[in-house]
């Protein structure tokens, strides 16, 4: 009789988050032929970055029939890059479909991650307690809010959110409104809220690069021909992983033909399309192109010449009952301020208390910052493995993809604990410094090392980011090397 994949030993799994990876490692744990496994998630239902980002305008900057998991591909998709809402239906859709709904607890928010007598002891802020033998955290990158050092955001008296946490109940057409930051997030919902507002003041810090990115729908025909020939779409998400991987390789050399290109489009779309010379001076950046993550948009340099708009680059001074105030005393009333400052990405999992072999706190090997080995494993916290953690690829790359290949990865690490060879495996100490070591010297070489401040730059302003080309993470990833890794029992 065959044996299924999982009857060696039955390794119940406990997953963090039920976003994008968590959807995925649900799918592929039940594909591996493991049956005893739950998601965890906080909120009440499932989407992660796309349940918790409804903003106007909201898309990806990802083309969606690359932004879609290797096996389940989109004919629907209805522009080459769709919106939230859309994402977020495909997840919710892909789960349902693949049955793995009956897995998740909504409403169940880890607390408490400790690892005692070969296992991980879990509770949940409402008391509930499962004990697994492997952890698998996909808990997000882009997901604690990073509310800014602003005197005065509790006075203002008209309405206040960040980005991600739009209020749909607030009615901004024809009011004033104000978007703090000029990020991926602001560029989109300035284009997206600029015809429907009386007046609307962009708070600059910093000027963008903005790469011009047509988004054209499919026609009628297109989406036919998408249903009725799946090569096709699987041919064009090949296509499309190609040249993100073309690029994604030129980010990790500042002065790469790639980037060179990049700084050429984005010069031209600022020297073309903005008239007045004194917007163009304003909205000119002093940093190499895609040295913060590089904004794409149609229709920004347009949104901010409309009559109505008006970007201040006055630093604000503080935020008052009726508006913000810039350092020239100038005050600009508001009835509605965004602030699109965007998030903390040193905190992964956390706040959950996660606590290893020998009661070794995450929260004091991350004191300084958080770091892995490869991004997946941590020294002394065995069976325990993230999705998109320390230091991954978070460039302009498809994070669907750099889960897909992490899981992959992943899961033949567990494969040992499956087979009884082990009961115990994370990264070793010393190939985990070692390889931090060469990561923080190459990453001062990568475009976003190259002088700017973004959110990919650590406390001493090393990029948080895989420094090397996208192909060698793929090889990285296609099989462990277990002399990197510690197996016990
Ligand atoms: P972000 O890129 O971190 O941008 C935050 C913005 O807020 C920056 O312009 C920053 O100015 C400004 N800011 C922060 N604190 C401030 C303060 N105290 N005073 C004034 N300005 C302040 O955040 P985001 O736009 O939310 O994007 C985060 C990431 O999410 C993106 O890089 C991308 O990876 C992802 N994202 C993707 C999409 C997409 O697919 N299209 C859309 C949205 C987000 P400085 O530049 O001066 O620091």
């Amino acid at each position: 009789m065959e044996r299924s994949p999982a009857a060696a030993r039955n390794l119940r799994f406990a997953v963090i988050g039920a976003g994008m990876s968590g959807v995925l490692t649900a799918i592929k744990l039940r594909k591996a032929g493991y049956r005893d496994f739950v998601v965890y998630e906080k909120a009440d239902r499932l989407g992660g970055t796309w349940r918790e980002n409804t903003y106007p305008g909201i898309a990806c900057d990802v083309p969606s029939h690359l932004y879609s998991y290797s096996f389940e591909p989109n004919p629907e998709w209805s522009h080459r890059f769709s919106p939230g809402a859309e994402i977020q239906a495909y997840f919710e859709g892909v789960a349902t479909r693949r049955g793995v709904m009956e897995c998740m607890r909504f409403g169940a928010e880890i607390t408490h991650a400790g690892f005692r007598d070969g296992r991980w002891h879990l509770e949940t802020k409402d008391g509930r307690r499962d004990v697994v033998d492997v952890v698998i955290a996909a808990t997000g990158v882009l997901h604690h809010l990073k509310w800014p050092d602003i005197e005065g955001l509790d006075r203002f008296e008209g309405a206040l959110f960040h980005s991600a946490r739009w209020d749909h109940g607030v009615q901004i057409d024809g009011r004033r409104v104000g978007v703090v930051g000029t990020g991926s997030s602001a560029v989109q919902i300035v284009g997206a809220i600029v015809d429907r507002v009386a007046h609307l003041s962009l708070f600059q810090r910093t000027a963008q690069w903005i790469m011009p990115q047509e988004n054209p729908c499919y026609s009628d025909a297109e989406l036919a021909e998408f249903r009725r020939n799946p090569e096709l779409v699987d041919k064009m998400h090949a296509d499309m992983a190609v040249l993100f991987s073309a690029f994604s390789n030129g980010l990790v050399d500042a002065n790469s033909p790639q980037m060179q290109a990049i700084e050429t489009a984005c010069l031209a779309n600022l020297e073309q399309n903005v008239r007045d010379p004194v917007l163009r001076e304003k909205l000119r950046p002093n940093y190499k192109a895609a040295c913060k993550r590089l904004v794409m948009s149609a229709d920004f340099y347009r949104a901010v010449q409309e009559p109505q708009a008006e970007v201040v680059t006055e630093g604000i001074e503080r935020v008052e009952a009726k508006g913000v105030r810039t350092r020239d005393g100038r005050l600009h009333e508001l009835d509605v301020l965004v602030l699109a400052t965007g998030f903390r990405v040193d905190r992964f999992m956390r706040p959950i208390r996660v606590v290893g072999r020998d009661g070794l706190e995450l929260d004091a090997v991350w004191e300084k910052r958080p770091s892995a080995y490869l991004s997946v494993s941590i020294p002394g916290f065995p069976n325990f493995f993230m999705l998109n953690g320390p230091n991954g690829p978070v460039g302009n790359f498809s994070l669907i993809e750099v889960a897909e290949l992490q899981l992959g990865y992943i899961l033949q690490l567990v494969e040992p604990l499956r087979r009884g060879e082990c009961c115990e495996i994370s990264a070793s100490e010393s190939a985990t410094q070692r390889l931090e070591v060469e990561r923080t010297e190459a990453a001062r070489h990568t475009i976003w090392g190259s002088g700017c401040r973004s959110w990919y730059l650590d406390d001493r302003g090393v990029p948080m980011s895989w420094p090397w080309t996208f192909d060698r993470f793929r090889a990285e990833m296609a099989a462990p090397k277990i002399e990197a890794y510690e197996r016990k029992g």
